[in-house]
């Protein structure tokens, strides 16, 4: 009796250990899948709707804390004759927004522009261009974020040297939402304002480039915008 039982417990725990195994086999796998870098291959097989997706895909693991933790070094090596990023992201300078991080991506996986803001400016457009036409991004994600300080600064107007120049690029979102004189302390007003900015910034990318409004017309390219809430960590897709 105790022989069997002890038999069972052998077979039961032998049985669960190979699957464990087999599960950790599976996980590294999907790992390495995952860790390969970005090529033109891979890059032009995705669709723009793919490319938000993953991005969407990206955030939700990061949330889930499942982000893929590959061998960074490794991916410097395979991406070291050349980039194929699927997907380009417009983001605030802000440290608690930074895009590879909370859309769990790797070297090599996506453009990440940022400036105090986020706003979108000839210079900006002219990068962006080049990530489309050049190097053939699938998608711009233009990223707005709440408790941001630039747009509490532009809320309340604030002069301080150069950026004072800065924040006045951020001027026609406070006016287009209403907000001129407003209380840039509130949260509601201030995400007003930083929903308003991305949308003005998603909207001056096809006004204002013709190479990239003729690539959206042609569907080889989207551009989204988005909001991440710093208090969790959240991307809502706008
Ligand atoms: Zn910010």
């Amino acid at each position: 009796m105790a022989e069997n039982t002890f038999t069972r417990r052998s077979l039961c725990c032998g049985v669960a250990a190979a699957a464990a195994a087999t599960t950790v086999a599976a996980s590294s796998q999907a790992q390495a899948g995952a860790c390969t870098a970005f090529d033109a291959m891979r890059q032009q097989a995705m669709s723009p709707g793919e490319a938000i997706d993953e991005l969407r895909r990206g955030n939700q693991r990061f949330l889930n804390s499942e982000s893929i933790h590959c061998d960074l070094l490794q991916q410097v090596h395979m991406t070291s004759a050349g980039q194929a990023p699927f997907a380009a992201v417009v983001g605030c300078m802000d440290s608690r927004v930074p895009p590879e991080l909370i859309f769990d991506q790797q070297i090599g996986s996506i453009f990440s522009i940022r400036i105090a803001g986020n706003y979108v400016d000839t210079s900006i457009t002219g990068g962006l261009e080049f990530a489309n036409a050049v190097v053939g991004i699938r998608a711009i994600l233009v990223l707005g974020h709440t408790g941001c300080g630039a747009i509490r600064g532009a809320i309340d107007d604030v002069k301080l040297g150069n950026l004072t120049e800065t924040l006045a690029h951020l001027t026609p979102a406070v006016e287009a939402a209403g907000m001129v004189g407003a209380d840039g302390a509130a949260s509601n007003v201030m995400w007003a304002v930083a929903t308003e900015n991305v949308r003005l910034g998603m909207a001056s990318l096809t006004d204002n480039s013709p190479l990239l409004a003729e690539q959206v017309a042609k569907g080889e390219l989207l551009i989204a915008g988005a909001m991440h809430d710093i208090s969790n960590g959240q991307v809502t897709f706008l």
